[in-house]
């Protein structure tokens, strides 16, 4: 099979990733054997390109945002049939018996294993994954549409859901790329009588006239204030400086949640009365459970979510990538592999 493997840390501009011919892989007991037809390309891809989250060995297949068909079963694998459209997600195996597993936070597993970091992932024609890690994708999407759903998405519902936004309530989107796209999309069908306040780079107009379009109802730059307090805020950047600016236009008992697993810059210092007095909390999101991916994915085909998605040959991950670090990606990038 055709893989992009990165064999070593490297710059994203350097466009590090080779194209190499592997053995298809075997599906081990409990697993399937799943030909992949489309890969979301995730900014964590650059924190694993630039050594921010190391991947445990190399070579390593990236992308964690699958969307195959079954190919063939392991042994003792009975979920699903060959043929049958599935996602993988980020979340590859988790312990199932450690503190965390057992109180539905598998996403803190010690032991667990994340896809295109501890297994082999998305960037390429096939890959193997267990059975219990794989979830049906809805009929409604088609599969440049479903990979999105299964990193941007699933942990964008995560981060809402951590942010405990009520009806009526303002919720401020920094950063305006493939997860907050989606994620405004959800605010604002469960939440109807609330308002989305989006802040991008203030160079973004293609990020701005999507949020228009999605429905933001106030659109501005990182560093400018909201004209309402926000209820809750969700920071999607690599960077630093937007914590604290949604700590600064944070309502009092808000709450801030931060989606990134790496800062490429440090958050600035906190001033405890402006930014953090009167119980204003800072959380963030770390990775994602079954759980999330199982209630995300009938949700966003209710609504129904529609992903605007940049499509790119397995061959152009690099040429993708390069654009992602740049913010030039309009909605989300995903590699089609097959179709
Ligand atoms: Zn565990
Ligand atoms: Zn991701």
């Amino acid at each position: 099979m055709k893989a992009m493997v990165l064999k070593q840390t490297s710059s994203v501009e350097e466009k590090p990733l080779e194209l190499v011919h592997l053995p298809t892989p075997i599906p081990d007991i409990k697993q399937i054997l799943v030909k992949v037809y489309a890969c979301g390309v995730c900014h964590t891809e650059l924190d694993e390109i630039e050594g921010r989250v190391s991947p445990s060995r190399f070579p390593m297949i990236l992308g964690h945002e699958i969307v195959g068909k079954v190919e063939r079963l392991g042994p003792g694998a009975t979920k699903f049939k060959e043929g049958d459209r599935v996602g993988i997600a980020w979340i590859n195996w988790a312990c199932g018996k450690c503190s965390f597993c057992l109180k539905d936070e598998e996403n803190l597993c010690t032991e667990a294993k994340w896809t295109g970091k501890d297994a082999n992932g998305g960037y390429a024609q096939y890959t193997v994954v267990s059975e219990d890690f794989a979830y049906p994708i809805p009929d409604r999407f088609s599969d440049l549409e479903a990979a999105p759903l299964l990193c941007a998405g699933v942990v964008g519902y995560r981060a809402l859901r951590l942010t405990g936004m009520g009806d009526g309530q303002v919720l401020g989107l920094y950063g305006f790329g493939a997860s907050a796209h989606i994620i405004i999309q959800v605010a604002k069908y469960k939440y109807p009588h609330g308002k989305v306040f989006v802040f991008t780079r203030p160079n973004q107009v293609e990020h701005q006239s999507l949020a228009r379009k999605l429905g933001a109802d106030w659109i501005g730059a990182t560093g400018d204030s909201s004209p309402e307090k926000l209820n809750c805020a969700i920071d999607f950047t690599p960077v630093g400086v937007p914590v604290r600016e949604a700590l600064r236009n944070l309502e009092k008992g808000g709450r801030v949640v931060i989606n990134a697993i790496r800062k490429t810059t440090p958050i600035p210092e906190l001033d405890y009365t402006e930014h953090l007095w009167h119980e204003k909390e800072v959380k963030s999101v770390a990775n994602v459970t079954r759980r999330d991916a199982q209630e995300f994915l009938p949700l966003a085909a209710e609504i129904p979510i529609v992903p605007e998605t940049q499509e790119f040959r397995l061959e152009e991950a690099n040429e993708a990538l390069v654009l992602l670090k740049e913010g030039k990606i309009r909605g989300a990038g995903v590699l089609r592999i097959a179709t």
